[in-house]
């Protein structure tokens, strides 16, 4: 019997675990160590660069064809709304979460910012003043087309096929071709998705195998009140709050969420990348959970690109922690500042591995605390990384289930679509 490619990548999952529980324990240069992390790194570096690979056409023909779907369906006012409402609302959950948890675990109180005064002085700090980043980040949402689709500059490439999608249903029948063309993109960059999909099981292992072998716990163990805070309100935000929310408005169990979405998740985990996983995402929201690919197509990118509560809560609960490591008592206004400046980072913050990192110098800058501290967290981020990217993806995952659940078709709106989609894909 041939296993699902679902069950294939959990399996990958597992022995890229063993794997690299087995690579950890050998001598750090036994040679099988050193070849065993290479070919890791080969094998896992190919998944993300295929994965990259399809990216940029798929977002931009999924956004497209999504937006035009929508209108054609005359909801896209429902779908924007509960789509902005519910990633608004999540986010706020999640870093309310981050700031209540470091507020009563108190991390950092116990320790003396001294200890890490050479790092500290060894880090190059990027300073990210509020103003500069809310200036790069409005001018960087418009970009040459061309340009972002070269350099796979998601934003800006997002927000033109929002504009296009937009202009391309108003001009109706005379863009028809353009329409049609796009359509037939988005088919086949999921035609190609499904091909990458054959290496995930490979990918997810290697990948794995390389951030099992390679994480130093001992570093872990330095800090452990703030990585068990971390950790601890990460997976409750994942495993109660979103679960609970898409069982609460869509009736659709925790169970079926992580069973559905567990090749995203999976994937998420692996390459602590939102934006490398969309692929997959997107695959699975529709296929898994009968999302119409409308409404996926429009929800997955933004989200992919904006909503991300794991990071939101990091910043917040990091931003107290270095709060309480440098012994200064942040007022409750000033809580209030970091809790917005949060969610605005979590929001700037590109999908890619330790993104959040950049971003978080605005946050500690709004309230004064020292941008250096960054150098504390960097070493312990790889797999705390790893589990707010995964609760990042499933907050994308449960948002497009809810909107579709929100948002469901009309009548005559199915009618209309029926006549105009492409053959089911395969
Ligand atoms: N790695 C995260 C993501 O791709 C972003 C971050 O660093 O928080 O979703």
């Amino acid at each position: 019997m041939r296993m699902s490619i679902n069950v294939q990548i959990l399996v990958g999952a597992a022995a890229g675990v063993a794997l690299g529980m087995l690579l950890g324990a050998l001598p750090a240069d036994a040679a099988l160590r050193v070849q065993g992390l290479y070919v890791a790194s080969l094998v896992g570096g190919l998944f993300i660069a295929l994965l990259k690979m399809v990216l940029v056409p798929l977002v931009f023909a999924s956004i497209v064809v999504g937006i035009a779907g929508l209108r054609r369906q005359q909801n896209m006012q429902c779908v924007w709304v509960t789509t902005l409402l519910f990633y608004g609302a999540t986010l706020a959950i999640a870093v309310l979460l981050g700031l209540l948890a470091a507020n009563i675990f108190r991390p950092g109180a116990d320790m003396q910012v001294e200890m890490f005064a050479d790092a500290m002085a060894a880090f190059e700090a990027k300073r990210l003043p509020f103003p500069e980043f809310l200036t790069q980040f409005v001018t960087g949402l418009f970009q040459n087309p061309f340009a972002s689709l070269a350099q796979g500059a998601i934003v800006p490439l997002v927000v033109f096929a929002l504009i296009l999608g937009v202009a391309l249903v108003q001009g109706g029948e005379r863009y028809a071709t353009i329409n049609r063309l796009m359509e037939e993109m988005l088919d086949l960059s999921l035609k190609l998705v499904g091909w990458v999909m054959v290496l995930a099981p490979y990918g997810v292992a290697a990948l794995l195998a390389r951030l099992i072998a390679t994480q130093d716990v001992a570093l872990l163990g330095t800090m452990p009140t703030f990585v068990l805070v971390v950790l601890g309100t990460t997976l409750f935000h994942g495993v109660v709050v979103l679960p609970g929310l898409l069982w609460l408005i869509a009736r659709v169990s925790p169970l079926a969420l992580w069973r559905g979405g567990r090749e995203s998740l999976i994937t998420a985990f692996a390459t602590s990348s939102s934006a490398a996983t969309m692929p997959i995402t997107l695959r699975v929201v529709e296929k898994n959970f009968g999302v119409r690919p409308a409404t996926a197509g429009f929800v997955v990118p933004i989200g992919t690109t904006m909503n991300m509560d794991g990071t939101a809560l990091y910043e917040a609960a990091a931003a107290l922690f270095i709060a309480n490591l440098v012994g200064i008592e942040l007022s409750l206004g000033q809580q209030v500042v970091v809790c917005f400046m949060s969610m605005l980072a979590a929001v700037g913050a590109p999908g890619i591995p330790s993104a959040g990192m950049v971003t978080m110098a605005m946050v500690l800058q709004s309230v004064g605390l020292p941008v250096e501290a960054i150098a504390i967290l960097l070493p312990i981020d790889r797999l705390l990384d790893a589990v707010r990217t995964t609760v990042n993806v499933e907050g994308d995952i449960v948002g497009s289930i809810v909107v579709e659940a929100l948002n469901p078709p009309t009548a005559d709106a199915t009618a209309v679509v029926h006549q105009q989609t492409l053959p089911t894909r395969t």
